[in-house]
C-alpha cells in the first residue's frame, strides 16, 4: 500500500474507531499520530518532527528511546513474564525498598497500574486505617478546587474540577473541596505567603466544621499541576501538615506528576523542610511513561495497623496487573538513570534559569503570571492585567497552534469552569538537552511577542 493511501486509511480507522481522551470529536481534523520517538522530540505520520513540550502526559521524563530502560522490561518478560503480588517477585521487592529509601523514611508500597489507581488506593488504606485505628466515623477527604487526582470515580471525587465532573455525578459521598492556595486569584487577601497560610487554615476550619472525627484525609499535590501550575509558598504544606497531625488527618500527597524529579527535588513535598506525608501516591515519572506502574507508599504508622497477626485486619485489595515484574524492573531502572545521570540536580539548576527567562514575559500585557519550579512552568494569560480577565479560548488556542507550527508542542489548562482555560503549561522531558530547552524558550517568547 502507498503512504498516502496507508495514512488516509489508518485516519478512516482512527475517526471510526479509535475513541480518544479528553477530546471533542472533531470530523475535519484529522488526528496526530506519532509514529517514531527520538529523546524529547517525535515525529507524526506526515513526516513532520515535534519537540514534545509537555512530555506526553507529563510523564516521558527520560524522553524517548532509553534502550537500557527497554532492555530491562525485555529481560525481565522473558525472564518472568508475569506474576502476582498476592505472591511476590524481585523486582516489586527491590522497588518498594527503593521508593521507602527515596522518601526518606520507613515506606510501604502497595503497586497499581496508574496514578488514578493510586490515589483509590491512598482512600482505601485511610479508611480501613482509621476503622483499625478504632475511628470508624473518620471517612471524609478534602482536596483543593482545581485539583485533579483521577479518572476513577473516587479519584474523580477529589478532582474538583467542574467540567471533568458534569454529566458523573453524583459523585462518591464523603469528598469535600476547598480554595487552593492560589494567590495570583486569592480569596484571602495579604501578600502571596499569606493568603497561602489562610488558605491551609481553611482546611483546618473544615475539619472543625465537618468534625475531625468524620475527616480521613487531605489529599494534594505540593503543586497544582492540571488546575493550572500553581506554586503555593513552602509555609502551605508545612501549615497543612501540622493541621492534620493536629486532628489526625491523614496527609496524603500526589506525586503523581511532581515525583522523580519533575520539580527540581525527588519528590515536590522535599520543597517543604520537615514536611514527611502519611500516604504518597505515584505514577508517571516513576516509569518514565515506558510501562504503566502506579504506587501508594504508606507510613509505618499506618502499616502498623495492618500488620497484626492473627487479626483479619488485611486490605482487601488487589489488582491483577499491579506492580506488573516488568513494569517494576522498568521503574528501577529509570530510577538508577534518574540517579546515575543527576536528573534532579540537573532539573533544579536548569530549571531556575528557564524560569528567570520566562519570567521576562512578564513585560508583556498579556502574561498576568508565571509560575513554576524544576522543569514545570504555567503562563497565565490575561486580558487585561489590571482586571485579570483570563484571556479568550481563541487566543489560547492560537497561541498553541503557532507553537505547533512552529514544531512544539506545549498545553493549556486551569479551571475547567467555562472561560479559565488560560494558562500555557510547559513541562519538556528531563533529559532535554540543553538545545531542546533553549527552542522550547524562544519558540514560546517568539510566539508570545509576536501575537501581542
Ligand atoms: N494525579 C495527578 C496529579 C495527575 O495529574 C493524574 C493524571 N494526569 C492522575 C493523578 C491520574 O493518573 P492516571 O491518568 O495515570 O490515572
Amino acid at each position: 500500500m502507498k503512504a498516502e493511501v496507508k495514512t488516509k486509511s489508518l485516519i478512516e480507522q482512527d475517526k471510526e474507531h479509535l475513541w480518544h481522551a479528553m477530546s471533542r470529536y472533531n470530523e475535519k481534523a484529522n488526528p496526530m499520530i506519532g509514529t517514531k520517538g527520538e529523546g524529547a522530540w517525535f515525529t507524526d505520520i506526515n513526516g513532520d518532527k515535534y519537540m514534545d513540550g509537555v512530555s506526553g502526559l507529563w510523564c516521558l521524563n527520560l524522553g524517548h528511546g532509553r534502550k537500557e530502560i527497554a532492555d530491562a522490561a525485555y529481560e525481565q518478560m522473558m525472564n518472568l513474564s508475569y506474576f502476582p503480588l498476592t505472591l511476590s517477585h524481585i523486582p516489586a521487592i527491590e522497588l518498594s525498598a527503593k521508593i521507602s529509601e527515596l522518601l526518606q523514611g520507613s515506606y510501604t508500597t502497595f503497586f497499581s497500574n496508574s496514578g488514578s489507581e493510586a490515589n483509590e488506593t491512598a482512600f482505601k488504606i485511610a479508611r480501613q486505617y482509621h476503622t483499625q485505628n478504632g475511628n470508624q466515623g473518620k471517612y471524609k477527604f478534602i482536596s483543593r478546587y482545581r485539583a485533579y487526582h483521577g479518572s476513577t470515580l473516587g479519584a474523580l471525587s477529589a478532582t474538583a474540577q467542574a467540567n471533568r465532573r458534569v454529566k458523573y455525578d453524583p459523585a462518591v459521598p464523603g469528598f469535600l473541596h476547598v480554595p487552593p492556595p492560589y494567590s495570583y486569584r486569592s480569596l484571602f487577601g495579604g501578600d502571596a505567603q499569606e493568603s497561602d497560610l489562610l488558605a491551609a487554615d481553611y482546611i483546618e476550619q473544615v475539619i472543625n466544621w465537618e468534625g475531625a472525627d468524620t475527616v480521613a484525609g487531605v489529599i494534594l499535590e505540593p503543586f497544582i499541576s492540571g488546575g493550572g501550575v500553581i506554586i503555593p509558598s513552602k509555609e502551605y504544606l508545612k501549615r497543612v501538615a501540622e493541621i492534620c497531625k493536629k486532628n489526625d488527618v491523614l496527609l496524603i500527597v500526589d506525586e503523581v506528576v511532581s515525583g522523580f524529579g519533575r520539580t527540581g527535588k525527588m519528590f515536590g513535598f522535599m520543597h517543604s523542610e520537615g514536611v514527611q506525608p502519611d500516604i504518597i501516591t505515584m505514577a508517571k515519572g516513576l516509569t518514565s511513561g515506558y510501562l504503566p506502574l502506579g504506587a501508594t507508599a504508606v507510613n509505618s504508622k499506618i502499616y502498623e495497623k495492618f500488620k497484626e497477626n492473627g487479626v483479619d485486619n488485611h486490605l482487601r485489595h488487589i489488582s491483577t496487573y499491579g506492580g506488573h515484574p516488568a513494569s517494576c524492573a522498568v521503574a528501577l531502572k529509570n530510577i538508577e538513570i534518574i540517579e546515575n545521570e543527576g536528573i534532579v540536580e540537573r532539573v533544579s539548576q536548569l530549571g531556575q534559569s528557564i524560569l528567570g527567562e520566562l519570567r521576562d514575559l512578564i513585560e508583556l500585557d498579556k502574561v498576568g503570571e508565571v509560575r513554576g519550579a524544576g522543569f514545570l512552568y504555567g503562563i497565565e494569560l490575561v486580558e487585561d492585567k489590571a482586571t485579570k480577565t483570563p484571556a479568550s479560548e481563541g487566543a489560547m488556542g492560537a497561541i498553541i497552534a503557532a507553537c505547533k507550527n512552529k514544531g512544539l508542542i506545549i498545553g493549556r489548562n486551569g479551571d475547567t469552569v467555562p472561560g479559565y482555560n488560560n494558562v500555557l503549561i510547559i513541562a519538556p522531558p528531563l533529559s532535554s538537552t540543553e538545545e531542546d530547552l533553549r527552542f522550547v524558550i524562544d519558540t514560546i517568547k517568539s510566539v508570545l511577542y509576536e501575537q501581542s
